[in-house]
């Protein structure tokens, strides 16, 4: 398709479900949710994910809940993080003890996490900002 097609008429022609509710750009586990689908194409776009409204109802339309410490991000980290600990220390804007104590930089922001977690918390958002920060303030 051309660059710079709206999304809208990506979505129409593919004949992707018109009860879509989100439309994310790229994979399940890094890519980005948009806000309209009068975004355009761009060289960067991999591939296009919608979400239906009952996929959306089984993770319960985005709502996010409180950390229960299942470990389950824990042990989908392929680098060995805590990604609990890392979202909590994220929450309080404590990014200079997840850069010094709980290797921020090594995470590769596969969404691994995110991606497992039954509370719905999205952290490698977090982290990303996080790691955002970081720079800024070493820049
Ligand atoms: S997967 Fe989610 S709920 Fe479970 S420990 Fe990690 S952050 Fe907490
Ligand atoms: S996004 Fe980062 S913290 Fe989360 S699983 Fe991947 S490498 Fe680990």
């Amino acid at each position: 398709m051309p660059l710079g097609t709206p999304l809208s008429f990506v979505l129409d022609f593919a004949g992707a479900p018109t009860e879509s509710r989100q439309v994310i750009l790229g994979g399940p586990m890094m890519g980005q949710a948009i806000a309209t689908l009068d975004t355009p194409v761009t060289k960067g776009v991999s591939g296009v994910l919608v979400f239906r409204k009952t996929d959306m109802a089984a993770r319960d339309a985005g709502k996010t809940y409180p950390c229960i410490k299942c470990g389950e991000c824990v042990e989908s980290c392929p680098m060995g993080l805590n990604p609990s600990a890392l979202g909590m220390l994220a929450g309080k804007r404590q990014y200079d003890t997840m850069g010094s104590d709980y290797h921020l930089g090594d995470c590769f922001e596969c969404g691994c996490c995110s991606y497992v977690c039954p509370s719905n918390i999205p952290l490698v958002q977090q982290f990303r900002v996080a790691k955002q920060v970081l720079r800024e303030k070493a820049a």
